[in-house]
């Protein structure tokens, strides 16, 4: 079924796609045609029937007046930022790997820097158009028929239906980001400064406006928040696209200036600093790797290999080196919790650099499955590595002890890598119940895959 599809007009694409699902064999659930993605459960290549969804991976339209944009579900960030920021306006929240699209930051969460203003992207989409499991394109806002579906779609990752086009909205930029490193000398200090900062949406006796938080952690005694703000100032702007490496320069300088655009990819050249285990960052290679493949979804694809081919496991049975387990996750504490979840983590998991990112719901709007609760500030925390494994352990046991301590402080944990909860446990976490419903009501005859199936199961 994959193969281009040239649909002159957003009605025609819809019928073409609802036809590809119609006439698509029912004894496999379809898959998405998407040349990139951001999940770190790795699935064999589909064998199944395919969608075509290239027709939704534009931006259909900007509106600079009302400050919204209609949007291919299938858009990637990159694109989409490149159609708002022409107009001074860019989304509320912008995930940071350029290939992450609307759709599926919506579908699977996402979360940057302005969260502890902003949410979570799905918190400012007005309303998208869904092509149901059942085959139909229905269009659900938070006030008409399909409310239940539009605050059930986070998390749901795919598996009610795809959502096709997105109405969102944006909010004005200005040229430059300025940023001021901060250092701490631990979690605690760190977590009491996130809480003041992100309550005043400014900082020290200046009272400076915030208008960006994140954290990267090298070490239990070595935090750092990195405060952005909005200016007009004309200042020289700092180039992290090519040999030098942002994440680096977080404790070599205080401050620092990007443009707007490059400030919102500065964790995606160098996959935050992933890219180091790909050798892209050693000072011999890094002048050969052309600089339109420092990208992450070039890194992945490289990653997406050696897993399918089991490269890095071969060679470490051939050198006798200890087993490893992936550890990938994005969880997140309430902040007067991060204390605690740190001193676990150095302790039992060692991973360096950490990224923190705060996070506060919008308002008082909820999303089921996905129970964040209103008025708390919860901090995210992402690792990105693999441990070495003990005699004793098995592939997994580290990442179901993070789950279990996650769980114990009153967090959660994105589903986009690998996930070990027992089905009740995860039905309980992120609400099964309420899933059931809008999967009686939406996706009747089960064409679309089940949810603990795809998210723990990896089917
Ligand atoms: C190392 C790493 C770091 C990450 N860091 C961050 C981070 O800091 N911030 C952040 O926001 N995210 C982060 N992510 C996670 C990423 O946002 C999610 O994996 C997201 O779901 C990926 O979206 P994608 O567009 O690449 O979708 P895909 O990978 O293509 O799909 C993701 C899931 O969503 C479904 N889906 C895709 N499109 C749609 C659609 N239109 N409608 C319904 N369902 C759909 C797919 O079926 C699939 O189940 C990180 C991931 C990794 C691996």
């Amino acid at each position: 079924m994959g193969g281009s599809r040239a649909s002159s007009t957003y009605g025609d694409a819809v019928r073409d796609l609802r036809q590809q699902l119609a006439s698509a064999p029912s004894d496999a659930p379809p898959r998405l045609a998407k040349r990139t993605s951001n999940l770190f459960r790795f699935r064999e290549p589909p064998t199944g029937p395919t969608l075509d969804v290239s027709a939704f991976s534009r931006v259909f339209n900007v509106d600079p007046d009302a400050r919204t944009a209609d949007v291919g579900g299938m858009t990637t960030y990159e694109d989409l930022v490149d159609a708002t920021l022409p107009h001074g306006l860019m989304p509320l929240v912008v995930p940071q790997l350029k290939t992450i699209t609307l759709g599926g930051a919506v579908a699977g969460l996402g979360i940057e820097s302005t969260s502890f203003r902003n949410g979570l992207p799905h918190e400012s989409v007005l309303e998208m158009d869904v092509l149901t499991g059942d085959g139909e394109v229905v269009l659900a806002r938070p006030d008409n028929e399909h409310s239940d579906l539009f605050f059930g779609f986070p998390n749901s990752y795919g598996t009610l239906g795809y959502a096709v086009r997105l109405r969102i909205e944006l909010e004005p930029v200005r040229p430059t980001v300025a940023l001021r490193h901060l250092r701490f000398a631990n979690a605690a200090e760190c977590a009491e400064a996130i809480a003041e900062i992100s309550k005043r949406h400014a900082h020290g006796d200046d009272a400076a406006p915030v208008d960006f938080i994140d954290g990267t952690v090298f070490g239990p005694d070595e935090y750092y928040l990195t405060l952005g703000r909005f200016t007009d100032d004309d200042v020289p702007h700092s180039d992290y696209t090519g040999t030098r490496i942002y994440y680096r320069s977080i404790h070599e300088r205080t401050t620092d200036a990007l443009s707007v655009r490059d400030y919102l990819w500065r964790w995606d050249t160098d996959w935050f600093w992933c890219s180091r285990a790909l050798g892209a960052q050693h000072p011999l290679i890094r002048p050969l790797w052309p600089k339109r493949y420092l990208r992450s979804d070039v890194y992945r694809r490289i990653v997406a290999l050696d897993r399918r081919y089991r490269l890095s496991d071969r060679l470490r049975a051939l050198t006798r080196s200890p087993r490893q387990e992936p550890v990938i996750q994005d969880i997140e504490v309430p902040v007067d919790r991060l204390a605690e979840f740190m001193e676990f983590f150095h302790r039992e998991v060692g991973i360096t650099p950490i990224w923190l990112c705060p996070l506060r719901l919008r308002g008082t709007r909820t999303w089921p499955l996905y129970p964040l609760e209103p008025d708390t500030l919860y901090v995210n925390v992402g690792f990105w590595s693999a441990v070495d494994l003990r005699d004793d352990e098995r592939v997994g046991d580290r990442n179901a002890e993070i789950e279990r301590v996650v769980t114990a402080l009153d967090g959660h944990k994105s589903l986009y890598s690998t996930s070990f909860y027992s089905e009740d446990e995860f039905r309980k976490l992120y609400n099964g119940a309420e899933h059931d419903q809008l999967k009686r009501r939406y996706d009747r005859d089960g064409r679309l895959p089940g949810w603990y199936d795809k998210c723990v199961r990896g089917r």
